[in-house]
């Protein structure tokens, strides 16, 4: 993003605005920063945000190396009262936000701490916010990798029984990303950011074709703040891969600047669709099943292409052809659906059953369905004709050396082919999941 642009919309944001989509956007974030040479500054910037006493870090073994004891080091000689939290682990994925690593920090976190400061990607900052909310503490984020996109979030997914849920949490006070420390992170998180950052493609084609067969909420502004890391990083995946200082710095605004849309538009629309949902059946699975665990914006990179696919099935259909009557037949009432659903997710059931209640179709409601979306085909077509072919983000990700596939992953085949029936109804959420069953194309 040119300079100036990111602090004229915190600052548009922190005032808060009327938008044209009807609603008046606000934000609570007050600085957000990705440039080098940052670290050193920390302790000035807290000042400037009115902390100045005693501040708490949290990190782990590899991001107290990155970025932690440098901030450390700059605390304790400004004169700012340090303690901290350093979790033990050896890869980045050791560390698992449940009960455990919650109630580490409530122990260790000092009555007498003004804030605190994450240092460190996904799962330190969701265990941060996620405490820094139930201690109405303030906290600070400086990120060590571009991994994903919950910077700037409002709620933090934990591991609570076994099951990941979401929690409400607090926005950070402040992000400062140094540069240098992100362009060395290591090259599965970079792939794994620029994964969650691809998945906006199909994630603005959902929220778009919502909009236009169920009338959903849109904000437009709330996307045109990703559009130009997207645009800008996937024209050059090749230069993300040789960890390029202005497309790492794209990449992390970008992810960023999802959080914060997410706040605009008040749900995940603009940053999270059909894509999202094959990454957390795969999550969900993985978690039951004990195996085959991956970085999240690794998962929603795979399942792009995956989207983008079905998109180039759905659109390529001739409306003409569609006879909505003879479609009746193949497709499940409510009641055999209710009993897949129970089948397939077991214990999870009647929560998930809850949720997608509104997609369980008679086929009457399918018939109408299908007639009010031919009713509105020529728009859905053209307002889609930006979506970019399935072969072109495969190739972006192998750019950057990333996985291309499921498969790649080593995830099972019926792993793949099951999320691609049975993910839908996770959330209520309506996608090209939906649309793609509903026309009889999955
Ligand atoms: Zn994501
Ligand atoms: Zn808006």
């Amino acid at each position: 993003m040119k300079l100036g642009q990111l602090s004229r919309h915190l600052a548009a944001l922190r005032e808060g605005y009327a938008c044209n989509c009807g609603r008046t956007h606000k934000a609570s974030i007050v600085d957000i920063q990705v440039r080098s040479n940052l670290l050193a500054s920390i302790p000035d910037k807290l000042r400037g945000l009115g902390l100045e006493r005693a501040v708490h870090l949290v990190a782990d073994t590899n991001t107290m190396l990155a970025a932690g004891q440098v901030v450390e080091g700059a605390l304790e000689g400004a004169g700012f009262d340090v303690t901290k939290t350093v979790y033990s682990t050896t890869t980045h994925q050791d560390l698992v936000p449940d009960e455990k690593s919650l109630a580490r920090l409530i122990l260790e976190i000092p009555i007498s701490a003004e804030a605190i400061l994450a240092i460190g990607s996904g799962t330190i900052t969701d265990l941060v916010r996620a405490i820094a909310y139930r201690l109405g503490r303030p906290f600070v984020s400086v990120p060590t990798a571009p991994s994903m996109d919950g910077y700037a979030s409002t709620v933090a997914p934990l591991i609570v029984g076994g099951f990941k849920r979401t929690f409400p949490a607090s926005p950070p006070l402040a992000i400062y990303a140094d540069l240098d420390v992100l362009c060395k992170a290591p090259s599965q998180m970079i792939v794994a950011g620029f994964g969650d950052l691809l998945g906006k493609f199909t994630a603005r084609a959902d929220w778009q074709i919502s909009r236009i067969i169920h009338g959903e909420y849109y904000c437009q502004s709330s996307l045109g703040l990703i559009t130009t890391a997207l645009e800008q990083c996937s024209a050059n995946p090749e230069g993300l891969y040789r960890r390029d200082p202005s497309l790492i710095q794209g990449l992390m605004e970008g992810l960023i600047l999802s959080g914060i849309a997410i706040t605009m538009a008040g749900n995940s629309r603009p940053a999270s669709g059909a894509e999202h949902q094959l990454a957390h059946y795969w999550e969900m699975r993985s978690l039951k099943e004990g195996s085959h665990y991956h970085l999240h914006g690794t998962k929603v990179g795979v399942a792009t292409p995956l989207i983008l696919d079905i998109y180039s099935r759905v659109l390529a259909i001739d409306p003409s052809s569609i006879a909505a009557a003879a479609l009746r037949g193949n497709y499940p009432e409510p009641s055999q659906m209710e009993e897949l659903i129970r089948h397939h997710y077991g214990s999870m059931a009647e929560e998930i059953l809850r949720e997608s209640s509104g997609k369980r179709l008679t086929g009457e409601e399918r018939e109408n369905r299908i007639q009010l979306v031919l009713s509105k085909w020529d728009t859905i077509k053209s307002s889609l004709s930006w979506l970019p072919q399935a072969d072109a983000v495969t190739e972006m990700l192998s750019q950057v050396e990333g996985a291309t596939t499921p498969e790649a992953l080593g995830l099972p085949g019926e792993w793949i082919e099951e999320a691609l029936i049975y993910a839908r109804h996770l959330r209520a959420r309506y996608t090209v999941l939906d649309l793609a069953t509903e026309m009889g194309v999955i």
